[in-house]
């Protein structure tokens, strides 16, 4: 065995538990091997990781994101998600060249990775170079492309589905396995009905999962209602949409029948916090599906409605958002938002991770605990949902390798990753106005 060893550290249990304990990892197999208190010596180790007043947790899994809409950070801001789909976010989009996405999503894993997270979930469009970005940089996705329908003629919207349906077949275990996918329609208000009856179908025969936006808004639930005389998930459920392994964002709008419906099937919901409260969709009942036993994971939305992908501030506005929509501060506890930001994000969206356990993906995140925000450590769990920054993050490890060490980005090139995303940035808003 290739032992990589983290030392000296403090590790955070699946419990929310921490001990003092070593970490070592099997780099050939990528697991975790073993777990306690000065273990480093009983290995012949291969390399180590220094942990000497560090926190070694799960890596985060963003479990719904737009990573290459790290290009459109900061292009518009202030408006709801209608018309800001509509008049800023769609129109640049439209002018997207392949590698303006291949460029965006490098930008969006570096800052992924410099936050501690490991895995991630994205639905956009060009999944070739997605994967291609992924697969350089040793991080764990599960990707998809997404589909729209809404003001495409028949001919161009049976495209876009195949190509749906295409790259889901294409790419499934790619990367060595680090890289799965799912047949990604947007809504259930932009995707026409009859092609989500057939495509639906055709996921289901082939055994690919379904990743879409559900309950985002009321300007998106209202017609349905309106239209079938039925909720947003009954329809869905109709479809053949809410199954085990599907997994939903944002289901901010869900009264009690769909939450149970969401717990019966076992359908994960992914809260993206900071775009609800960013684009003023409102608050979704985390408290109340956690209580009815819903898979509920955490995602940073794309970075234009976010306006970062830092796992460490979404799990803090999961724990404030979730009090201020309950009317409770002991709702959505650090330990229920910490869980739902790792193993719950990673059970959501059918990958493994989301703790440290012996067995399990050695995908890790070595948290800095020796900063001024950070001191007193009354409570490291408290500190890990309400003060940690991901800036505090000092080492990354996926699949057993390391992806940063000691704040340094060791799988894709930093300096040039962010020089050719602003340069293409730039580009593609110049073609779009
Ligand atoms: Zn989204």
């Amino acid at each position: 065995m290739n032992a990589l060893c983290i030392i000296g550290g403090r590790v955070l249990r699946p419990d929310c538990s921490v001990e003092n304990a070593d970490v070592v990892v099997d780099t050939d197999t990528g697991r975790i091997h073993d777990i306690g208190e000065d273990i480093a010596a009983d290995y012949d180790v291969a390399e180590t990781l220094d942990a000497d007043g560090c926190l070694v947790m799960p890596g985060l899994v963003n479990a719904h994101t737009h990573v290459a809409m790290t290009l459109l950070r900061g292009y518009a801001d202030d408006k709801p998600l209608d018309s800001w789909l509509r008049e800023d976010i769609w129109p640049a989009e439209a002018e997207l060249e392949p590698e303006d996405v291949r460029a965006g999503t490098e930008l969006g894993l570096i800052e992924m990775i410099r936050s501690g997270t490991t895995t991630f979930a994205d639905m956009y469009f060009e999944v070739p170079e997605i994967a291609a970005a992924v697969e350089a940089s040793g991080m764990r996705a599960r990707l998809g492309h997404g589909i729209v329908t809404v003001a495409k003629d028949d001919a161009e919207a049976a495209t876009d589905i195949e190509e749906g349906l295409r790259v889901a077949r294409e790419f499934d275990g790619a990367a060595d396995g680090r890289i799965h996918t799912a047949f990604m329609p947007h809504s259930l208000t932009t995707v026409d009905e009859k092609f989500l009856r057939e495509s639906v179908a055709t996921a289901r025969e082939n055994d690919i999962p379904l990743h879409f936006h559900a309950n985002e808004t009321t300007d998106e639930v209202d017609p349905i209602v309106e239209e079938r005389d039925q909720r947003p998930l009954a329809f869905a459920d109709e479809l053949g949409m809410i199954s085990e392994e599907d997994f939903l964002a944002h289901g901010v709008h869900v009264d009690a029948e769909e939450i149970e419906l969401l717990a019966e099937h076992g359908t994960g919901v992914i809260h993206c916090p900071a775009s609800n409260m960013k684009l003023a969709s409102g608050i979704a009942p985390v408290q109340q599906m956690l209580d009815a036993g819903v898979t509920v994971g955490i995602g940073t939305d794309g970075a234009a409605s976010n306006n970062d992908l830092d796992m460490f501030d979404e799990l803090r506005d999961a724990a404030m958002l979730g009090k201020l929509g309950a009317d409770d501060a002991s709702a959505v506890p650090a330990e229920a938002a910490i869980t739902a930001a790792t193993a719950g994000s990673a059970d959501a969206i059918g990958l493994p991770g989301g703790r440290i356990e012996e067995g399990g993906v050695a995908d890790i995140a070595v948290v800095d605990l020796d900063a001024p925000h950070l001191a007193p450590a009354h409570d490291v769990v408290s500190h890990l949902a309400y003060a940690v920054r991901g800036s505090d993050v000092r080492h990354t490890i996926c699949d057993g390798q390391i992806l940063m060490r000691d704040r340094e980005v060791l799988t894709l090139d930093e300096e040039e990753v962010v020089e050719t995303a602003c340069e293409r940035a730039m580009a593609l808003v110049e073609r779009a106005e």
